[in-house]
């Protein structure tokens, strides 16, 4: 096991690790707590405060009093810029620390919080700082007539509700464009994963961002999270999620005529055709599908595989599936770790029998594992069934290891299994016939079209879903930035 650095112990033990509200450390009104797990030994790490409607309300108030009065609105973007930056320099700085919370908060490899999620946040804190440097605040409007400009302001309160797979790097891609536009945020973590999200607001409390700019609210969805989204205090609401609860925060946005964005679940597919390298294309998707355990809203879950290599690919990828190394975030070794919690884990193990329940064949059996030493830990194997496409584990999001298979004749016919789905957020295809490759990606209804490869992050390419799979216009493009700011025309008739 790598040992726990002193800072991460430090950090733990100043439990409750308490909320961040108008630059204070502050417990919940009610004095309680929640609990946080390590799901890697199923054992309590820390306490957080149990956040309420009451503590909502402080954050989105001192939120509104730092727009209005800290400065950080009206500050020139390069100004806002260099803090950002100077948060981005000390999350690289303290990557180690922060990767050691996250694995033990999400139960991911440590290796892989340092070698993506943690950088990839530093980084999109970088990007939106450098793009708000150099977008344009005042464009003139040619209209014959008139006088006119677009100008682009701040919305004011930008609130933010987030999942428990990718604690740290949503918080990245979601709060850098809208800092870097004026905005102030108020961020409600998920309470399986609190821990990473309020070592940010240390950071950016170090790195200059005046009191009130972020805060953050711990605490559960049904009170803290309701709180946040139907407040109407809040300028903007984004969240990240599932569709079910994206529904709710729609509708409380709705109801205040709040502009929403919803990130939200996927049923993925990866389209594999003849041509390809099937040894190195099976590789590929078991590690699609065992990263972060399968807690991955955009991976590949579905592989649909032409009928002439069908058992050639299959038999490769039960062979990388079997060979992945489970184990606790912090055993160096470890390419799979646990699922977040027990209920996730019981989420997983009752997909698997329903599926197998109504028609589905298990390809590798999958189900719950024990690992040596963490026998209290949320561990499963990867699955791999087959059957018939409409089975529910071919049709829902099962957020595990679990990927479905399914033989396919024609281009067309494969086209046809991937647009049944009601989510649209990110499908694959795979073929060394570029033209088709192209084409086919084109035909697949869904944010995201990749091509030889699943799960592409890039800052400037957007990342969004349709469907079920979210609105609003996603995160990560350029035009995310204008998605924080309001515009407004200022118009003068000419005589
Ligand atoms: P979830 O919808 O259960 O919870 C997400 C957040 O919403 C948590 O912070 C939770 O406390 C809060 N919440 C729950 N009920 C609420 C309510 N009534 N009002 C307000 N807030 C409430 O999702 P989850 O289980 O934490 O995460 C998994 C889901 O997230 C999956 O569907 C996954 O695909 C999706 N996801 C999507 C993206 C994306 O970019 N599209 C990224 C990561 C995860």
């Amino acid at each position: 096991m790598i040992a726990t650095l002193p800072e991460v112990k430090k950090f733990l033990q100043s439990s409750p690790v308490n909320m961040r509200i108008g630059g204070q450390w502050t417990a919940a009104a009610n004095g309680k707590t929640i609990e946080v797990r390590d799901p890697g030994e199923g054992a309590v790490i820390a306490h957080v405060p149990d956040g309420g409607a009451a503590d909502i309300d402080l954050a989105v108030r001192a939120a509104r009093e730092a727009f209005r009065k800290s400065g950080w609105a009206e500050m020139p973007a390069n100004d806002r810029a260099v803090l950002l930056h100077r948060l981005a320099d000390l999350i690289d700085k303290h990557a180690g620390i922060i990767a050691q919370i996250e694995s033990l908060d999400v139960g991911k490899p440590i290796a892989a919080a340092a070698g993506f999620d943690i950088p990839h946040a530093a980084q999109t804190l970088r990007y939106y700082a450098d793009l708000s440097v150099h977008t344009r605040r005042r464009e003139p409007i040619a209209v014959s007539g008139f006088d006119a400009r677009t100008v682009r302001f701040p919305f004011g309160v930008c609130a933010f509700i987030f999942p428990w797979n990718f604690p740290f790097l949503l918080v990245g891609w979601g709060v850098a464009p809208a800092l870097a536009a004026g905005n102030t945020v108020v961020i409600k973590p998920a309470e399986d994963t609190p821990l990473s999200t309020l070592y940010f607001c240390r950071l950016a409390e170090e790195a200059g961002l005046p009191p009130g700019v972020v805060n953050v609210v711990t605490g559960l969805g049904h009170t803290a999270g309701a709180a946040l989204a139907g407040h109407a205090g809040i300028n903007s609401m984004s969240f990240t999620g599932s569709p079910e609860v994206g529904r709710l925060i729609a509708e409380s946005c709705g109801r205040n005529l709040v502009p929403v964005k919803l990130e939200l679940g996927g049923k993925g597919a990866a389209v594999l055709f003849e041509d390809i390298d099937v040894p190195a294309a099976a590789q590929a998707l078991a590690g699609a599908i065992t990263l972060n355990t399968g807690q991955v809203c955009c991976t590949a879950t579905r592989w649909m595989v032409q009928k002439s290599i069908f058992d050639k690919f299959v038999g490769a990828a039960i062979q990388e599936l079997e060979k992945t190394p489970i184990g606790h975030g912090f055993e160096a070794g470890t390419k799979m770790g646990p699922l977040v919690s027990e209920k996730q884990r019981r989420r997983v193990l009752g997909y698997l029998e329903r599926g197998a329940g109504s028609g589905a064949e298990f390809l590798l059996r999958g189900g719950a594992a024990t690992v040596a030493g963490h026998e209290n830990g949320f561990y499963v194997k990867p699955a791999l069934l087959c059957g018939p496409a409409d089975n529910v584990c071919a049709r829902e999001e099962i957020f595990g290891p679990v990927a479905y298979v399914l033989p396919f004749g024609e281009e067309e016919e494969a086209i046809e299994l991937v647009n049944r789905s009601r989510y649209g957020l990110a499908n694959s295809v795979w073929s060394s016939d570029l033209a088709r490759a192209n084409r086919v990606a084109e035909s697949l209804v869904a944010g995201n079209s990749w091509i030889n490869a699943h799960n592409l992050f890039a800052h400037g390419i957007p990342y969004g879903g349709c469907n079920l799979s979210g609105l609003g216009g996603g995160v990560l493009g350029p035009e995310t930035l204008l998605d924080y700011m309001r515009p407004q025309s200022v118009v003068r008739p000419l005589q």
